[in-house]
């Protein structure tokens, strides 16, 4: 013990410099579930939080105006690069560089100083002051390795992905006095929330995807000496393998698996049909309408669903109408009007399956 506390000490003596820039991602508020929701109903509802319907088409643009913002070629050529190697994994999204800011749902921009970050999963669709919804605030090619990384763990965000390194099951003890001092210095020059928010907070435990931590996860920063107390090993630093890693792939072919099938089961007005799918997994419909007027959706049984229709013409991350009745006792209902002939997908993902409980979907 003695051991253990001297050289504890010798850190906590010395300044440490940190030479990495980190991304300071933009975390949603979480979702507050209604009382009586059990642990498990929770977490599960929780590891499904701001993740895309698979299938969809993300369309992504780059800033061309203000100045501010844009992007040399070089730079904007590392994030396509990121984008197609999250692509090559096998999932099931599509990503689509757009040329106009209207039909993008991310927003990437190049502000230099301003940070690297993101928003994270579904939350890039919500309105806000700030058009951006990516920031690059350093060069990508002036280190081409940790250039590569920082876009696909952006990117990764974007995705949904929280940080690998506030997994609590990381067990990671900080030398909290020597995190904040090197982060509020050159090169990251943060704040103490933006500190706590980024590196020290632990993620709730039943908001952690799986419970195995992966120090070699792109979610992950790499950490110079003297920051991490526990585990011992890496009181010399921790740098992960640099790149997707084998459980990035596994994640994200979770929640995006990239076995979709050729033809959806059709949806015909009055007639249920059985959801069988497990927690976390989503199953897709289509629906072509011949009358044009007004349709009502809506889910039956105990599951918990968040329940969208696209129209298939531009089937993107943008859905016509939306409906989530997660931790709610009431089921995913909506109503809208569609056009005879057209062809429509309604995308539902269960967020939980009560056990054993039948569940369906009808249209009318
Ligand atoms: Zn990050």
């Amino acid at each position: 013990m003695a051991g253990t506390a001297a050289s504890q000490g010798s850190y906590l003596g010395s300044k440490v410099v940190v030479t990495h820039r980190y991304c300071a991602a933009k975390f949603p508020k979480p979702v507050k579930l209604p009382a009586g929701v059990s642990q498990e109903r929770a977490r599960l509802i929780r590891e499904t939080a701001n993740k895309w319907m698979n299938g969809s088409t993300i369309r992504y643009w780059f800033f061309d105006k203000p100045a501010k913002y844009v992007g040399a070629a070089s730079q904007k050529e590392v994030v396509r690069k990121a984008f197609a190697q999250w692509k090559a994994l096998g999932i099931g999204l599509h990503f689509q560089e757009v040329a106009s800011r209207d039909r993008a749902d991310v927003r990437i921009a190049f502000m230099d100083g301003d940070g690297s970050w993101s928003y994270i999963g579904t939350d890039v669709l919500t309105r806000r002051a700030d058009p951006r919804t990516m920031n690059f605030g350093w060069s990508l090619t002036d280190d081409p390795a940790e250039g590569a990384d920082t876009a696909l763990h952006e990117i990764g965000h974007t995705l949904g992905f929280p940080h690998e390194h506030q997994n609590p099951f990381a067990g990671i003890v900080w030398n909290e006095k020597a995190v904040y001092a090197a982060l509020a210095g050159d090169p990251n020059f943060w704040s103490k929330s933006t500190t706590f928010h980024n590196i020290l907070e632990k993620i709730q435990p039943d908001k952690v995807q799986g419970s195995r931590w992966d120090p070699n996860s792109v979610m992950h920063y790499p950490f110079e000496p003297g920051l991490i107390l526990k585990p011992v090993k890496y009181r010399k630093g921790l740098k992960p393998a640099g790149g997707l890693s084998a459980r990035d792939r596994e994640w994200a072919l979770t929640f995006y698996p990239g076995t979709v099938p050729a033809t959806l089961p059709q949806l015909t007005p009055f007639e249920t049909v059985p959801i069988s799918v497990s927690s976390g997994q989503q199953t897709d419909f289509a629906f072509k309408p011949i009358q044009t007027r007004d349709y009502e959706f809506r889910t039956f049984g105990d599951a918990d669903s968040i329940m969208a229709l696209y129209s298939k013409r531009g089937v993107g991350a943008k859905p016509l109408a939306q409906e989530d009745d997660s931790g709610h006792e009431h089921n995913a209902h909506l109503k809208t009007h569609l056009k005879a002939g057209e062809e429509y997908v309604l995308r539902l993902r269960v967020r939980y399956a009560k056990p054993a409980a039948p569940a369906a979907v009808m249209v009318w």
